[in-house]
């Protein structure tokens, strides 16, 4: 059975654009505003919501909310606002990617490829407790990091930061978010802190820690595990 996409986009345009680029490979609704397209979170079982911010009826990040009280899947906002501020807030909320337009047709395909890939593996996930992608290794239940089958010597924070952005893998999330998950929303960490433990984790786990290829930055937003 096909995957199913929701596409909530008032320019007609580019919602029909969106369509055309997915329609042979997912089953498709369409959505013109944000009411038509909250209908239809609740009433199907969609797989993938990919959302405007500027919509008619309702601010998007107001529609990104409502989904979270309704549904854990994917939300990939597709925007014409491109400030980290907005960005982030979208991705705080809940959003899993966000891509700003015009965006490249491969970009958007990839992008929902990762979220459907991120919301099935988070079931994976829980049953063996294995991470592994390429010649990286991560066992939760030991709290252990292999790189080429070696373990490498993290401290608890640097596995923390590792762990949380692994099991969230293909999704960027926000400095603030990494900081108040792992240290608690009253901590002193900065996210000049949390640059530092990353400089330190990526000696341990990249090959060039410089040109990183498993934990990459989205600059002024936050920290991906890369998993493309
Ligand atoms: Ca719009």
């Amino acid at each position: 059975m096909k995957n199913s996409i929701l596409i909530i986009e008032d320019d007609i345009k580019i919602n029909n654009l969106i369509m055309n680029l997915l329609k042979e490979e997912y089953t498709i609704y369409q959505a013109f505003n944000a009411k038509d397209g909250l209908s239809l979170v609740y009433a199907n079982n969609v797989d993938v919501i990919i959302l405007d911010l500027g919509l008619p009826d309702i601010d998007g990040i107001e529609v990104i909310k409502d989904v979270r009280r309704h549904t854990t899947k994917p939300v990939v906002v597709v925007s014409a606002r491109s400030f980290e501020s907005d960005i982030v807030t979208a991705l705080d909320l809940g959003a899993d990617d966000y891509l700003v337009k015009p965006f490249r047709d491969n970009e958007l395909k990839s992008r929902i490829k990762t979220a459907i890939r991120h919301s099935i593996s988070n079931n994976i996930l829980d049953a063996d407790m294995i991470f592994k992608y390429r010649n990286i290794r991560i066992n939760f239940n030991t709290a252990s990091v292999y790189v080429n089958n070696n373990l490498v010597n993290v401290t608890t924070n640097e596995y923390k930061i590792i762990a949380l952005l692994a099991k969230n893998a293909g999704r960027v999330l926000t400095y603030d978010y990494i900081i108040r998950t792992i240290w608690g929303p009253y901590a002193n960490e900065s996210t000049s802190s949390l640059r530092v433990h990353m400089a330190n984790i990526r000696r341990k786990i990249e090959i060039n820690p410089a040109d990183p290829k498993f934990i990459v930055t989205s600059i002024g937003i936050g920290y991906r595990f890369n998993i493309d």
